[in-house]
Formats: structure tokens, C-alpha cells, sequence
């Protein structure tokens, strides 16, 4: 607790950075270019992250992000145990629309599915009864703003 992200990543000897994934599957990711901050509370308030679980997932240059989340999104899927609608039915339609976009089988276009991913997730934090349901978005939303990692798919 304490030092930045970038002394971690030395501590840890870390040599190749393209995304971390902050607080492991129910936590965000953050881009290699945020590597300064601090690890505190406060600060990853501030930098719109947490620290969560403790977990700091680096993926190296070249790793195959978009299979990561679609791995995240399956996670939710499977470990929903089904009691409340919103994360129920939200996660399985999380995971149906992001693999549409990586096939590129998208209904509308890109943005489209983008669009009904955000509607599903802010449904699924805003009315899932806990923790599972509320946070099943945080990583697949940070890959999409934060990474921008569906943006080029048509
Ligand atoms: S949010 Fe929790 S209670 Fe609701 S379906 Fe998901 S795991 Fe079950």
C-alpha cells in the first residue's frame, strides 16, 4: 500500500505491460499509460479503479484481451446463481452481445451492441441484489471505455 503501480510492476520485474486488471474479475482494468498510481484507497477512488481483491493481473504486449473478457463474462455467467433478474438474465445477455461483437456477428453494428451492453450493465450494478450481479460489468466496462478495446470492430 502505498507505492505507485510502476515500482510494483519493478518490484515483480515486469517487462511488458498492456493492460492491468485492478481487484481480479469484478474489478477494472487500467491502461499501461496509468501506471503512477498510488496504490491507496483514496487514490484509486480518484483514478475511477479499486484495489478490490488486492489482485494486480498485468497482461503482457500482445495478450488477447478480448479473450480475456469473454472469459470475465463467462465467469459472471457461470457463477450467477440465478435469484435475481437483472444479473440472471443480464450476464448471459453480456456475454451473447460481447461474443457477437469479437465474431463480428453484431445485430445493428458495434455501437449498437456497445449501447445495449451499457443499458444491461448499469441493470445489472444498479438492481442486482449483490455484490455478484453488481459488479459484473466493472471489467467488461472498463475494457470497452477505458481500453477502448471493441472500438475497432465493425
Ligand atoms: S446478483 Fe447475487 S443474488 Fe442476484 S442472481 Fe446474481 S449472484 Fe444471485
Amino acid at each position: 500500500m502505498g507505492t505507485n503501480l510502476r515500482d510494483l510492476l519493478a518490484m515483480a520485474g515486469t517487462e511488458s505491460v498492456s493492460a492491468i486488471l485492478m481487484g481480479g474479475a469484478a474489478g477494472t482494468f487500467l491502461r499501461a499509460d496509468e501506471l503512477d498510481m498510488q496504490l491507496t484507497l483514496e487514490a484509486s477512488r480518484a483514478a475511477d479503479t479499486t484495489l478490490g481483491s488486492g489482485v494486480v493481473m498485468v497482461f503482457a504486449e500482445g495478450a488477447d484481451l478480448r479473450d480475456v473478457v469473454l472469459r470475465i463474462a463467462g465467469f459472471f455467467r457461470d457463477e450467477s446463481c440465478g435469484q435475481c433478474v437483472p444479473c440472471r438474465v443480464g450476464t448471459v445477455r453480456q456475454e451473447e452481445a460481447l461474443h457477437r461483437i469479437v465474431k463480428g456477428a453484431t445485430i445493428g453494428g458495434t455501437s449498437r451492441e456497445l449501447a445495449l451492453l451499457d443499458e444491461v450493465g448499469v441493470a445489472m450494478r444498479d438492481a442486482s441484489i449483490c455484490g455478484l450481479g453488481q459488479t459484473a460489468y466493472a471489467a467488461v466496462e472498463s475494457a470497452i471505455k477505458r481500453l477502448r478495446l471493441f472500438e475497432v470492430v465493425a
